[in-house]
């Protein structure tokens, strides 16, 4: 009974709480036990809440039994540990915020609450979301579901993993350049990135502000819809927040795509990426293109500058942001004696490659190296931007490989910090877009590893991309496959 809870899906579950065949308390409970079970393994959790999740559950249930049907009601999801939640320790991986405790839930956490969603805890992320492995997470390195020596990917690799091994149904994450789109291939579920602007950032630590943006998990194209459509939404709190109105995407999941064009970027299509991953993104397009869809080579000609100008951009928005942790407002203070020397031992709480981008961000951002550097990436983000703009006149959809990689070791690129910079060629240039994007699993490697397909949408697309995911899932039954974790 457990393991049969744990392994719906968040529709599944939803269906089974309306009809009153199963209760939010017992599948709550369910996925509690599994995480003391398999999360001391897995180690998708910073911060787990029983006692707050049965409560949300409880009440769920009652309100269930009022016959209320809020989009979420009773159903256990998670949330990646950069999005603050009122009451419940938000550390952004960080030893800086260790022990902070927001008196204020984010937007998209207020959401989730109203939606009627259990809150079962907080999970991994590299440290202020900097990284593509969780490994720049201050308290422990995420393991990858199907593989315990590999990594989920990052930085959202806790949310990805856990809601691939069951220990959530659902998940918020965030995406500054690839942080859902990458773990959710890696880890072989659904990831979306809204555009710029579509979920509010408001409650959610600032890594670079011109680029994040919450994003979503689930385990098929249908639940990471329902946890998106309950969670997107103008928030008067956020400047940047979208006014336009959400539209019912679960209603637009018609698995129709007859006529859909779509792109295929020569430029994503790579010298030193994986043959498995080509070979099973090529037939993932082969078999949209026999669901209707009309196969189109595009150029989007910018793309080498991607990295490079996100590498600059993020780093020199993070220097600002993260200036306001010097140990007087927010986690721990160390004592030095006197202020320069306090704020200097405070900050070297920051993890490497925290210190370093910071270092580079203040670099690029200083005087005499500012249009050197930061300006000219910014006109290098209008060149990348414009190529999106004009693709998208000719076709609806880009369709390319997540990662030219699937994921990789523990260990494997921690001692290189470009190696690491290098998996996030293929993601990060939607984030300097005004796109947006999903990863939907589209196959395994040799050694069993999953591979995502990445899907691009236009400004504010994402029915367009979420029903093309679909369409693509309903043919194929890579979703279904769920990996094996054992407790050691
Ligand atoms: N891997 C990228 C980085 O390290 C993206 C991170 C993210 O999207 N939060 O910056």
């Amino acid at each position: 009974m457990t393991k049969e809870l744990t392994q719906l899906s968040l529709v599944e579950l939803r269906d089974k709480l309306r009809t009153g065949e199963t209760t939010s308390v017992a599948a709550t409970q369910a996925m509690l036990a599994r995480i003391a079970t398999l999360d001391s393994t897995l180690k998708s959790y910073l911060t787990v809440t029983p006692e707050l999740a049965l409560e949300m559950a409880k009440s769920a249930d009652s309100r269930l039994q009022n016959g209320e049907s809020t989009p979420l009601l009773g159903i256990p999801v998670t949330v990646k540990d950069i999005i603050c939640t009122d009451g419940v320790q938000t550390t952004a991986g960080s030893k800086i915020l260790e022990g902070f405790v927001p008196p204020y839930d984010a937007f998209v956490v207020e959401k989730l609450k109203e939606a009627g969603a259990v809150i079962l805890g907080k999970t991994n992320t590299d440290e202020f979301a900097m990284g593509s492995s969780t490994e720049n997470s201050a308290y422990k390195t995420t393991r990858n579901p199907w593989d315990l020596e590999r990594v989920p990917g990052g930085s959202s690799g806790g949310p990805a993993a856990a809601v691939a091994a069951s220990l959530a149904y659902a998940s918020l994450g965030t995406d500054t350049g690839g942080s859902v789109r990458q773990p959710a291939s890696f880890c072989g579920i659904v990831g979306l990135r809204p555009t710029y602007g579509r979920m509010s950032r408001w409650g959610v630590i600032a890594f670079a502000s011109s680029l994040d943006q919450v994003g979503v998990f689930g385990r098929n194209v249908r639940d990471t819809t329902a946890i998106f459509q309950a969670t997107a939404g103008y928030d008067p709190h956020d400047s940047t927040s979208l006014q336009t109105p959400v539209p019912d995407y679960e209603a637009g999941l018609t698995g129709d795509i007859a006529g859909l064009r779509i792109g295929i970027p020569k430029e994503y299509f790579i010298e030193g990426m994986d043959s498995e991953v080509e070979t099973a993104v090529r037939a993932a397009i082969a078999k949209l293109e026999s669901l209707g869809a009309e196969i189109v080579e595009i150029s989007l000609p910018h793309t080498e500058y991607a990295l490079p100008v996100y590498y600059l951009i993020a780093p020199s928005e993070a220097s600002a942001n993260l200036s306001r942790y010097d140990g007087t407002r927010y986690g721990p203070r160390v004592d030095g004696g006197d202020l320069i020397n306090t704020v200097k031992k405070t900050r070297s709480l920051f993890g490497a490659e925290t210190q370093r981008r910071i270092m580079l961000g203040t670099y690029a951002l200083s005087a005499g190296y500012y249009d050197a550097y930061y300006g000219r990436a910014t006109k290098a983000r209008t060149l990348i931007k414009q190529d999106f703009k004009n693709a998208f006149e000719k076709v609806d959809v880009i369709a390319a490989p997540t990662t030219p990689t699937t994921a990789f070791k523990v260990g494997e690129k921690t001692d290189d910090p470009l190696s690491m910079y290098l998996s996030d060629v293929f993601t990060v240039s939607l984030n300097l877009s005004a796109s947006c994007g999903l990863s939907v699993p589209c196959g395994f490697d040799s050694k069993g590893l999953p591979i995502g397909l990445q899907l691009i949408g236009d400004t504010l697309q994402e029915g367009t991309i979420l029903n093309a995911a679909y369409a693509y899932e309903q043919a194929t039954n890579w979703h279904e496959k769920r990996p094996e974790v054992s407790d050691k």
